[in-house]
């Protein structure tokens, strides 16, 4: 299913967790319902592998599936790095990142192959 938008909740928690974990990054991943991102998943590290990938698929509930991921960059660069890309080719569609100065708009979503993509927000 296309991940095509996200809970302001969730996105205002990502900005929050960016803020609060400045100056170092956050990486969590994040489960999408109906195509609708609502859940944040912490993991272990600050890297996503396949190995992670798949513990996480092993743990999600039934009905939920792997949106992606989403971490900060504390320099409040907001396009990946050459490591970010190799993560974004591990799973999922859809990845955030969000960065300094962490305001309601300091944040982008990205595909797999790391092309900027649209993610809705509601709720
Ligand atoms: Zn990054």
């Amino acid at each position: 299913m296309l991940v095509r938008a996200i809970d302001r909740e969730v996105l205002d928690l990502l900005l929050e967790m960016g803020r609060s974990s400045a100056p170092n990054e956050f990486i969590v991943m994040t489960g999408a319902e109906k195509g609708v991102i609502t859940t944040v998943y912490p993991i272990a590290g600050t890297t996503v592998t396949s190995a992670s990938a798949t513990i996480f698929m092993d743990m999600i509930p039934l009905g939920m599936q792997i949106a992606g991921t989403a971490h900060s960059h504390p320099n409040g660069a907001l396009w990946p790095s050459d490591a970010d890309l190799q993560t974004f080719a591990e799973t999922g569609q859809c990845h955030i990142i969000v960065g300094d100065p962490y305001e309601p708009d300091s944040w982008r979503c990205f595909d797999r192959e790391g092309r900027e993509r649209t993610l809705e927000v509601i709720g």
